[in-house]
């Protein structure tokens, strides 16, 4: 099991925390893939990202507010970092990675993030390609 690194920010190291608590097996930032996901199920062929609801403008979030001075400068760099969410998304799905996306306001209620882990990540089977799952017929197969 890989070390946890110390450079993680607080919310990425709340979602280790909870991926480890649910039970469930991650590796940390793939390099490889688009966009450096935070976290990867491999597995489950699931990337995931743990976002600042700021950098990532999270809409509706109060935590997302733009700053009021400087506002051409900020519209402009948030956009931005939203358009390279969506293509990285596109990306990984063209590798056949499920993308999820944890947002900085989520990571406050371990209980929370620990339903939202099993909602979003547990959710997904292993291996869509190899199933076998306990009583079920090989005709479930695709
Ligand atoms: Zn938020």
């Amino acid at each position: 099991m890989a070390r946890i690194k110390s450079h993680g920010t607080v919310p990425e190291i709340a979602v280790r925390r909870a991926t480890h608590a649910i039970g469930l097996r991650f590796r940390l930032q793939s390099k490889r893939l688009p966009g450096k996901p935070d976290l990867v199920f491999p597995s489950r062929r699931v990337a995931l990202f743990v976002h600042g609801c700021f950098w990532h403008q999270h809409e509706g979030c109060r935590r997302s507010n733009k700053p009021k001075s400087r506002t051409e400068y900020w519209d402009e760099k948030l956009a931005r970092n939203v358009r390279r969410d969506l293509i990285v998304r596109e990306e990984l799905a063209k590798l056949g990675r499920s993308v999820v996306t944890i947002l900085e306001c989520e990571t406050r209620s371990p209980d929370f993030l620990k339903q939202a882990l099993i909602e979003r990540v547990a959710a997904i089977s292993p291996s869509n390609h190899a199933r076998s799952l306990p009583g079920n017929s090989p005709l479930a197969a695709a």
